[in-house]
């Protein structure tokens, strides 16, 4: 029985690890979650999985459940998010919120030994060399939620990682795909949260329409697999069937295939390294899929690709600001503050604003997260 602290619980990939544990009972028990205020689902979640401790962001929530189950323990706040991925029962934290935010929460479980489950891309875009140097130090496991990252590290299995040669991640392109660039001035926020192939949180499915989605999963398998940028490609795919590929010196390409469920990748990551089934994801059949396309990526038409590429080469706290920055300018699409095409502007201004640091510590992390947030907002409001 693997014991799982599942941070995100509310949130679309939260939502489905809930599903997956719900299928194994015999394999997997949840001890500890947390969410951000959606009080009508954490509620459901306590009810239906009992976990012994219950993380909430937002006040009024947690006052109102600490009523509701005396029998759990709750916390609230950046506090409170830690304990729970912190907390001794756990093996294995599923680090599904959304945002730099949970950059904290990772380190601290990773010092504490847990298995990282990691849909959160953000954490690895905002810090990765942080992350990733703190899995190695204490000797745990940094697996692959991320469709794409699962898809590689499911075709490296058996493979000597110095054999890989290339990686190329599948984008289906979001929203607009069909759009032209001169068509996105005054595109809704509910457009742009009309993806076609997959049914995710609003942040994500923003960053899918502008790529910057695509761009932060270049930074993050840099990170996860060790590979210089360079030698990470994006290939436009429309259909999603082939989740990505990993090439090997010998010219020799593996891709994983399935039909688009996050579930698949969700419950790999927790059944690592075996296999469970998962009966309710629909089988693939290429007969009824009949055409794969491939495109190759346009950094002009997707400006966020180009920024994401060159803050990653840059390095150093450069990746810092893209993320924050394009935190900040989502955020204020949608509220309906800014136009779809003001995000990549503000991501462009605080990128070509930043001095960057090299080699930067948590604090300064902390610190240019903070202070790119605030120089984005005052370009808008
Ligand atoms: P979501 O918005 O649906 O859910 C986010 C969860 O985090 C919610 O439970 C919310 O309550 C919680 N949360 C938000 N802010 C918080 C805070 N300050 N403190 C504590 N909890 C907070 O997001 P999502 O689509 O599930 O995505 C989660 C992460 O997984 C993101 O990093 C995203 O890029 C990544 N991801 C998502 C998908 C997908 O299919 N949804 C696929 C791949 C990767
Ligand atoms: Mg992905």
């Amino acid at each position: 029985m693997k014991k799982i602290s599942l941070l995100g619980a509310t949130g679309s990939i939260g939502q489905q690890t809930l599903d997956v544990i719900k299928c194994h009972p015999d394999q997997f028990q949840l001890v500890a979650m947390s969410f951000g205020s959606n009080l009508e689902l954490g509620r459901k979640a306590i009810s239906n999985f009992s976990p012994s401790l219950v993380a909430v962001n937002d006040f009024n929530a947690y006052s109102q459940l600490k009523e509701e189950f005396q029998n759990i323990t709750f916390t609230y706040g950046a506090e409170g998010l830690i304990e729970a991925a912190v907390i001794s029962e756990a093996e294995i934290v599923v680090n599904a919120v959304v945002g730099s935010v949970g950059l904290l929460p990772t380190l601290k479980a990773i010092e504490c030994k847990k298995t990282i489950a990691l849909a959160n891309k953000e954490t690895l875009v905002t810090a990765g060399h942080l992350v990733t140097e703190h899995a190695r130090i204490y000797g745990v496991d940094l697996l692959p939620v991320d469709s794409e990252h699962s898809a590689i590290f499911q075709c490296l299995q058996g493979e000597n990682p110095k054999s890989l040669e290339r990686l190329i991640v599948t984008a289906s392109g979001g929203s607009f795909r069909d759009r032209k660039r001169e068509e996105l001035a005054d595109v809704t926020v509910d457009e742009a949260l009309n993806h076609p192939n997959w049914s995710m949180g609003a942040k994500i499915t923003i960053d899918s329409a502008t790529m910057m989605n695509k761009g932060l999963e270049v930074i993050e398998a840099h990170w996860l697999f060790d590979l210089p940028y360079e030698k990470i490609e994006v290939l436009l795919h429309k259909e999603s069937i082939i989740h990505s590929m990993a090439e090997f010196h010998d010219r020799s390409v593996i891709a994983q295939l399935g039909s688009p469920d996050m579930r698949v990748p969700i419950q790999y990551a927790l059944s690592y390294p075996e296999r469970l089934p998962l009966s309710s994801t629909k089988q693939l059949n290429l007969w009824e899929v009949g055409k794969l396309h491939f495109e190759k990526a346009d950094f002009e038409r997707y400006r966020c690709l180009q920024f994401a590429y060159d803050s990653g080469k840059i390095g150093g706290t450069m990746p810092t600001v893209l993320n924050a920055a394009n935190e900040e300018a989502v955020g204020a699409f949608l509220k309906g503050q800014i136009a779809f095409l003001q995000i990549e502007d503000l991501i462009d201004k605080a990128l070509t604003k930043h001095s960057v640091i090299s080699s930067p510590d948590l604090h300064i992390i902390q610190e240019v997260d903070k202070e790119t947030r605030q120089f984005v907002q005052t370009l808008y409001s």
